[in-house]
Formats: structure tokens, C-alpha cells, sequence
């Protein structure tokens, strides 16, 4: 059982040397009197952001808990049950949710695991538009963002696993929609396969609030926020009165050892700028609805999903880290096996 272990916590970037490979065994049958089990063979493995939280021990309460050196780490998944004692499960069933980082794992009492009941679509989109990446892009730009046709949205990390949804959200409701990322190529996937309307890379504008008010010369409504930091203060200056930002990540701040500061926060007040953060798994519950409508998007080509994958569990460190540098052109995967 091949496995990715954390060999020590990370202080700044991650990096490759961080993580290692080791082989363990594992018997393909839930032990004896072991309830509510479930040995699964991990299909698919999504590379998250928020598992940088994760590479660092941090004191106090936190939303998740901190990897621990030397053992298997564990994220988001595809996955087959092997076998099962749990009342929910039965051998075949294939679900996603909570998994080790492993080929094969024993899930006792899943916290997370939600099963697969559409498979006329890739399985593969279970790690991002049919997963919790959806249900983020979902729930923060519908529930937190109030959007109205007609609004101006922008959106950072606009080419990545959550923001190339919101983009293609924000263009079914009618919204102009302008997106930022981080090379030449995601750029021309934004304006030439997503939808956006209009879409720069944020790393060759000197002067980004100068960058927004040429995009924006009426400002922005609704700003979809992945990325914090400077981006966050050159777009809180461009914000129109009664805008939303719903603060969905803050990439940029996650490997650094002492966080940039945010400047311009006070102009929420005279704008009657509305600014919220939020976690996905608290729009859990709206997960079927939220199916129900973008199934049919995807069946009918109406909503695309980019996808960038890698073959084998030994190449999820480098495709992990590869997260914080932007190495990904959309949703970034672990292909661990097949079905
Ligand atoms: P992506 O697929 O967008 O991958 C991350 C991207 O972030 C990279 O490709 C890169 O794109 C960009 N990036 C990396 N470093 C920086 C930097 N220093 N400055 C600016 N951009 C950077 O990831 P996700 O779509 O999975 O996640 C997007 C955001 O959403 C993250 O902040 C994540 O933490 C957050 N998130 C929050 C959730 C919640 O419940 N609140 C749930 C899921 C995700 P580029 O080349 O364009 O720079």
C-alpha cells in the first residue's frame, strides 16, 4: 500500500523533500468487529489549497486537523468500497469525501464520505465540480455574493479549480465577468474556452488598482476572492457602492511566514461594501440541489470543467505543491487507479 507521509511540518513553501512515498501493507478485509468501516481503493486525489493549513502545527483550535509527521496524509478523494461495515456502504459503491492519501485505505466511522449516485459524467469531477470544489463556487457565489444580472464580478485564481466555476456561474446569471491568473495561457482558457468576458495576468500589471479600472471603469459588484493580499487592497479602491466580496481563500498569504497586512479595509464603510468569509462544508446540506442544477449544465456542455492530472500516487507531492506556485492549469488531480 503505497502511501504519502508528511515527514516534517513545512515552514514556508512546501516543497517535494517534504513528503515522501513509503509502502505499507494493508489486508484487503475490515478486521473482525471493526463497525461502521470502510476499506476503500482510492481512485482519484484532489489537490487543495487548504492542505497548507495542514503542513503547519498550529496551537489552538483550528477548522482542521494538522497533519502529523510521519503518518499518511489525508484530503479530498475518489473512492471504491472494497468492503464494508458500514450500513450506508456496500462493496462497488464508489463515493467521495474524506480519504487517505494512499492506494488503499480503512476509514472507520468516515467523517466525510458522500456517495456517487450519477456516474454518466467523469468521475474524476467528483474532486472538483461535483465536489467540494462545486459546493464552494456554488454556495459563495449564490448564498454569499447576491449576484444580479448586470453586476460586474471579478474573480482571482479565475482559471483554478473553484474560480473557473464561479466565472461560468456568474455568466449564467448574466453578470460581466472578468477574471485574473497568473500566465499567458490561462488567460486564453478564461476568454477562449470559460466564458469570461474579459481576463488579464495579474503578474504583468505593475499597478493592479490601474489594471482594475481599466477592466472595471464603472468598478466592481461582486468580487470572488481566492488570492488576498495585494490584489485584496487594489480591489477593496474599486469597489462600487453596496458590493459583495465573498472571501472564498487568500492563496497568496499561506506560505508566508508573516502575512501581508490588508490597507484599505476602511472603504467598506462609506461604500456599504459587504465582506464574508465562508467554508464549504457548512453548504453541505445544498449539496443535492446544487447537483440537480449543474448536471444537466455539464450534460449539455453548458458549463465546462478543466481538469489537470497526473498519473500514479507518487506524483501527488509535486502535483500538491505545484498548487502554490500555480504549476496547474485548472482542477489539479492524482490519478491513484482506476475503476
Ligand atoms: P486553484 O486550482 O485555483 O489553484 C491555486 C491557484 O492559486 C494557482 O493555480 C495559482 O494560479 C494561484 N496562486 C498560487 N499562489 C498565488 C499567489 N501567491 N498569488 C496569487 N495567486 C496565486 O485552487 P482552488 O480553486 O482549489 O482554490 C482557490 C482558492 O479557494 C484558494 O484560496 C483556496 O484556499 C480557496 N478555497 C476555499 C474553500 C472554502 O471553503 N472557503 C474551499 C476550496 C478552496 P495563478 O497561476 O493564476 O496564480
Amino acid at each position: 500500500n503505497k502511501q504519502v507521509i508528511l515527514k516534517n511540518y513545512v515552514i514556508g513553501y512546501p516543497e517535494e523533500s517534504d513528503f515522501q512515498i513509503i509502502t505499507g501493507s494493508i489486508k484487503l478485509k475490515i478486521p473482525e468487529g471493526t463497525k461502521d468501516a470502510v476499506l476503500v481503493k482510492n481512485l482519484y486525489l484532489s489537490c487543495d489549497p487548504y492542505m497548507r493549513f495542514r503542513m503547519t502545527k498550529v496551537d489552538g483550535p483550528t477548522l482542521m486537523d494538522h497533519f502529523v509527521p510521519g503518518k499518511v496524509i489525508n484530503g479530498y478523494g475518489v473512492v471504491q468500497v472494497l468492503d464494508s461495515t458500514h450500513p450506508a456502504y456496500k462493496k462497488g459503491d464508489l463515493a467521495w469525501g474524506f480519504t487517505g492519501w494512499e492506494e488503499y485505505s480503512l476509514n472507520v466511522s468516515p467523517p466525510l464520505l458522500i456517495k456517487i449516485v450519477h456516474t454518466d459524467v467523469p468521475l474524476s469531477y467528483y474532486t472538483g465540480i461535483l465536489g467540494m470544489t462545486g459546493v464552494t463556487a456554488y454556495a459563495g457565489f449564490h448564498e454569499v455574493c447576491s449576484p444580479k444580472k448586470g453586476e460586474y464580478v471579478y474573480v482571482s485564481a479565475a482559471s483554478g479549480a473553484v474560480g473557473q466555476l464561479v466565472g461560468q456561474f456568474a455568466k449564467l446569471m448574466g453578470c460581466y465577468v472578468v477574471g485574473s491568473a497568473g500566465s499567458k495561457e490561462k488567460v486564453d482558457l478564461l476568454k477562449n474556452k470559460l466564458g469570461y468576458d474579459e481576463a488579464f495576468n495579474y503578474k504583468e500589471e505593475p499597478d493592479l488598482d490601474a489594471a482594475l479600472k481599466r477592466y472595471f471603469p464603472e468598478g466592481i459588484d461582486i468580487y470572488f476572492e481566492n488570492v488576498g493580499g495585494k490584489m485584496l487592497d487594489a480591489v477593496l479602491l474599486n469597489m462600487r457602492e453596496n458590493g459583495r466580496i465573498a472571501v472564498c481563500g487568500m492563496i497568496s498569504q499561506y506560505n508566508l511566514e508573516k502575512p501581508e497586512g490588508v490597507h484599505n479595509l476602511s472603504v467598506l464603510i462609506a461604500k456599504r461594501v459587504l465582506m464574508k468569509g465562508f467554508v464549504a462544508h457548512d453548504f453541505y446540506p445544498k449539496y443535492p440541489e446544487y447537483l440537480q442544477m449543474v448536471l444537466p449544465y455539464i450534460k449539455q456542455e453548458k458549463i465546462v470543467y478543466v481538469e489537470d492530472i497526473s498519473q500514479g500516487i507518487e506524483t501527488a507531492p509535486a502535483s500538491l505543491i505545484g498548487v502554490f506556485t500555480g504549476l496547474n492549469l485548472g482542477r489539479k488531480l492524482v490519478v491513484v487507479a482506476h475503476h
